[in-house]
């Protein structure tokens, strides 16, 4: 793998605009605090993308973001909980611990293989921005804010590792940017699971005494064939991928172990559950066809998202300062743990560009874009827009209200 390429720093400042109302005083602060530590966030961006590291192993992102807030007065645990490369940092605010209770998210994790082709290295930077401005502004707000470094977003929902362990306890709202080609609020992310698929048979001679061993990569070339076939009959909500992970390790021996990692995913939650089933036997089909045994693991579940109107609202009208139009619900999702963070409480996931070409996620391409120019000055917009929402919540409790309102469907 070649390393992507890395932008010249000093970076550009953004533009200065005229935040949007109310509290375009503080928001402006904000701002120009992202602004003042702009090398210092995008050092951090460019650190975590030439450093890729994958789900649960993010320990140099980790520890250079919480580094980075604990050097800004956040009271840091690292690690959070179980998780070795999860990060909470709080800071309470100036007029008193009295008031909402707003967490700003980072990831950090990337792609194996492919190294920062989601662009979470934008995310973990941009996380850091936003506190680093809510922490400079610390004086005109009270109640908390809660940096929380989220690992293992692209396998093994870090986030519903956290929420079970309480890390998310107290939380008034989760705010969340993720990098794209578009910009979009509203995400329409597929519930999803992670499956390892174990086929186990018999070794023996391929060509001397085929006939006295089983088979295990025929069990697997069963199961993909039979993906393939189950996709015509699937809503189009649905999707289901898959590698082989082992595959055998001779041509002259008949192999006794394979292995695969699927992923199934659908935009409806229920028939999720009808497509977990069937692909089960699927597996247990393709064991019985080659007479092996298979063993099949789910994990990692991502649900689909609870969108939140109210907060989604300021979210736009704080990005249509900068001139950034909503391009409407983003029709190609994947999935994240987001997800599950917003059924725990009012959350936004919102998309930013950090390029202007049709790009997609999870290629060389995205990963490159990642490291660019243009992707700094989209991680200098989601600190100050992430930092902006924060403090239209720190400073309106009745926001926080209604968007709990919302929330339990009580409006
Ligand atoms: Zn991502
Ligand atoms: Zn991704």
């Amino acid at each position: 793998m070649t390393e992507p390429p890395i932008a010249a720093l000093p970076s550009e400042p953004l533009p200065a605009v005229l935040p949007a109302e109310p509290f375009a005083d503080v928001k402006a602060l904000a701002a120009a605090a992202v602004d003042a530590a702009r090398d210092e966030i995008l050092g951090l961006s460019h650190l975590i993308h030439a450093n890729p590291e994958p789900a649960f192993e993010e320990v140099r992102a980790a520890a250079w973001v919480a580094e980075a807030v604990g050097r800004h007065g956040y009271v840091v645990e690292h690690p959070a909980g179980s998780l070795a490369t999860a990060v909470r940092g709080r800071l309470t605010g100036g007029l008193g611990a009295d008031g909402p209770r707003i967490g700003v998210l980072a990831e950090y994790d990337a792609l194996p293989g492919l190294g920062h082709g989601c662009g979470h290295n934008t995310m973990a930077s941009s996380g850091v921005g936003a506190a680093i401005a809510l922490a400079a502004v610390r004086d005109r707000w009270a109640g908390e804010v809660v940096f929380l470094g989220t690992p293992a977003e692209e396998r093994g929902s870090g986030k519903e590792i956290m929420l079970r362990e309480g890390l998310f306890d107290g939380l008034d709202a989760a705010l969340l940017f993720h990098p794209c080609d578009r910009n979009h609020v509203e995400i329409a992310p597929l519930a999803s699971e992670d499956v390892d698929v174990v086929f186990t048979g018999l070794q023996s001679h391929a060509a001397s005494e085929p006939w006295e061993g089983r088979n295990a990569l025929d069990a697997m070339i069963a199961l993909f064939v039979s993906v393939g076939l189950w996709r015509q009959g699937l809503p189009p909500h649905c999707r289901v991928h898959g590698i082989i992970q082992e595959g055998g390790t001779a041509a002259n021996i008949i192999p006794d172990r394979t292995r695969a990692w699927f992923m199934i995913r659908s935009a409806e939650q229920p028939y999720y559950e009808v497509m977990k089933a069937r692909f089960r036997q699927l597996c247990e089909a393709a064991a019985l066809v080659a007479g092996v045994t298979v063993e099949i693991e789910f994990s990692g579940a991502s649900s689909t998202m609870k969108h939140n109107r109210t907060l989604a609202a300021r979210w736009v009208a704080n990005a249509d300062a900068y001139g950034i139009a909503d391009e409407g619900m983003d029709q190609s999702s994947g999935s994240t743990d987001m997800a599950n963070v917003s059924w725990a409480m009012p959350a936004i996931h919102p998309d930013l560009a950090i390029t202007d070409m049709p790009t997609p996620g999870h290629s060389i391409e995205f990963r490159d874009a990642a490291g660019r120019p243009r992707a700094d000055r989209t991680v200098l917009l989601a600190s100050t827009l992430v930092a902006q929402t924060a403090l239209d919540l720190l400073l309106d409790p009745a926001l926080v209200r209604d968007a709990w309102r919302e929330f339990r469907g009580e409006e």
